[in-house]
């Protein structure tokens, strides 16, 4: 669509918004100091996030009295923006919410495109990735490639969780054996697991103990049913996470964080599910692939595209089998579709 000149009435419109939005949070800002210089907020402490909503988040105090409450808080202006697993310093006011003071370092973050394409943060400190695929639908190794790549960008570990471990049989028994072969050879840690049956489930909350995880997977995998059966008292099933924001199905939709009962938390919502279907560079894929870093940078050519290159690195070591032939198709079929964007 071709670019329209605004009316004036147009402009004067979106100036005015502008001027009512800055006012709005020039407001926030005052009363957020005023409560701080007022003297009547508690003691500093520390608090976890487990929710945002725009300029508001949710923190659960995480230690004295208070500790397990959750408080609505306002954030003081010079803090960065906040996302669902970022540790914080906050105090209580006298209403039952509270004023963030400051925020603790992340040690790592799942970013996401936003609307316009900018990568915005969209978790904090997740330790893990739980990588979920099943035998039906029928697992993708470039699809599981992909979500390494991005646990491998983002520094965060992956565990490769095998659902629907029931329905594994004479059929497709050895397909998926193979697959599992070529990540227990790289070293990946994996599970199998029956959300249905409860086969491994006990295996996947001792993993699951004492860290953040996220889990993600192509829908039908059974993501809500591994979710639903280790936090059987929360509602969070997608659905449910779309209606706590009031904004449908969209999924811009709030991560929120939730404590298993066993030990350890999850930060889940519709977007974090599709986390590592979006965005990564050349570089990133290359990097991503663990098996390549001994090799990246040998080849003869620096520019090498490892396609048909004399003196190619990695060529050599998937003939000498050091890289598996399934990587490697991985590796070229995810670079295509980042050529054809
Ligand atoms: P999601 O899209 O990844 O959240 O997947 P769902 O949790 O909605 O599950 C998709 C389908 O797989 C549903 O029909 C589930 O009942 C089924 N399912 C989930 N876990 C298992 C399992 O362990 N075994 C079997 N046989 N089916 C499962
Ligand atoms: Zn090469």
């Amino acid at each position: 669509m071709a670019k329209r000149q605004l009316t004036r009435r147009q402009s004067w419109r979106i100036d005015k918004v502008q001027q009512e939005r800055a006012a709005r949070a020039a407001k926030r800002e005052t009363r957020a100091m005023q409560e701080l210089q007022g003297g009547e907020l508690g003691d500093e402490q520390n608090g976890l996030v487990i929710a945002h909503f725009g300029v508001q988040v949710e923190v659960e105090a995480l230690a004295g009295e208070l500790k397990g409450q959750i408080f609505r808080c306002h954030l003081r202006a010079n803090l960065p923006s906040l996302v669902t697993g970022d540790q914080v310093v906050w105090r209580p006011n006298n209403t039952g919410g509270g004023v963030i003071v400051a925020q603790h370092p992340r040690h790592s973050e799942l970013c996401r495109p936003d609307s316009r394409g900018l990568l915005k943060p969209v978790a904090a400190n997740v330790d893990l990735i739980v990588i979920v695929f099943a035998p039906l639908p029928e697992p993708h190794a470039n699809l599981i490639d992909r979500y390494l790549v991005a646990a491998e960008h983002a520094g965060i570990q992956p565990l490769l969780l095998l659902n629907k471990a029931d329905l594994i049989d004479a059929q497709n028994g050895e397909a998926i054996h193979k697959l599992l072969a070529v990540y227990r050879t790289l070293g990946y840690p994996i599970l199998e697991v029956s959300a249905h049956q409860g086969d491994g489930m006990e295996k996947l909350r001792a993993e699951l103990n004492g860290r953040i995880s996220v889990f993600v997977g192509q829908s039908g995998v059974g993501k809500s049913s591994l979710v639903n059966s280790l936090l059987p008292d929360v509602e969070t099933r997608v659905g449910a996470l779309s209606e706590l924001t009031g904004k449908g199905t969209h999924t811009t939709t709030t991560a929120r964080l939730f404590h298993f009962p066993g030990g350890g938390e999850l930060i889940d919502s519709p977007g974090i599910r599709e986390f590592g279907l979006s965005h990564v560079s050349r570089d990133d894929v290359e990097a991503g692939f663990i098996e390549f870093r001994d090799l990246l940078g040998r080849c003869r050519f620096r520019d090498c595209n490892h396609d048909r290159e004399p003196g190619c690195a990695l060529l050599k070591a998937l003939e000498e089998g050091t890289v598996q032939h399934q990587r490697m198709q991985s590796y070229r079929y995810i670079l295509s579709t980042l050529q054809e964007k």
